[in-house]
């Protein structure tokens, strides 16, 4: 069994800690694409050097860049093998599109996309509570507005696909997890 799963959330939303028991309970090697370009810039790659500064502007890098990046992520063994949890990408319908060409010309199409939800209240008091520098509320709230305006065009995206499944992201990690799994376990049998 290979799961090809896309996973949404805002900062905050405990989307990183789902990703790693995702990873060890299915198996699937996570393909963040945030991981990758900072990886790419500690390299000190021409990429990295461009994608950082990108990065550091706080925007997005450009389409044709990340589709590079991911095809060839995508083409790798390991995903044939055990499929791919995509965090961080598609941030963009025209990703997404991208994507799902890329994906069907490997014969894997994607299984289904989560978005765990957590209210815009409850991940500005989590970020809050983590005191780091950058969290102030000015800049918390204009990091979620910029992710929602991103993001609202790719829920359509999925929506219209019938891949969308919105999970409730509150309460205890287990039991988040516990949801997350019922929504994959009942999308790959088929449900
Ligand atoms: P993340 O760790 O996912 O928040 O990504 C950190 C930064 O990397 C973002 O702010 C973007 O500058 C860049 N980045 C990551 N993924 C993408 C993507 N799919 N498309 C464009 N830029 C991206």
């Amino acid at each position: 069994m290979a799961l090809r799963l896309v996973i949404l959330g805002r900062q905050g939303s405990g989307k990183g800690t789902q990703c790693a028991r995702l990873v060890e309970h299915y198996g699937c090697p996570h393909v963040s694409t945030g991981d990758m370009l900072r990886a790419a810039r500690e390299n000190g790659s021409e990429l990295g050097r461009k994608a950082g500064e990108i990065m550091d502007r706080g925007d997005l890098v450009p389409d044709d860049v990340m589709h590079g990046i991911v095809t060839e992520r995508l083409q790798q063994p390991d995903v044939a093998e055990h499929g791919v949890l995509l965090d961080g990408y598609p941030r963009t319908p025209d990703q997404a599109d991208e994507l799902e060409r890329v994906l069907e010309a490997l014969g894997t199409p994607l299984d289904v996309a989560i978005n765990l939800d957590v209210p815009v209240a409850e991940v500005t008091e989590r970020m809050l509570a983590r005191g780091r520098e950058d969290d102030t509320p000015e800049a918390i709230g204009r990091r979620l507005d910029h992710y929602e305006a991103l993001t609202a065009p790719l829920i359509e995206w999925f929506g219209e696909r019938n891949l969308l499944h919105v999970v409730d992201g509150l309460g205890a990690e287990d039991e988040v997890f516990a949801r997350v799994r019922a929504v994959i376990d009942a999308r790959l049998s088929g449900q």
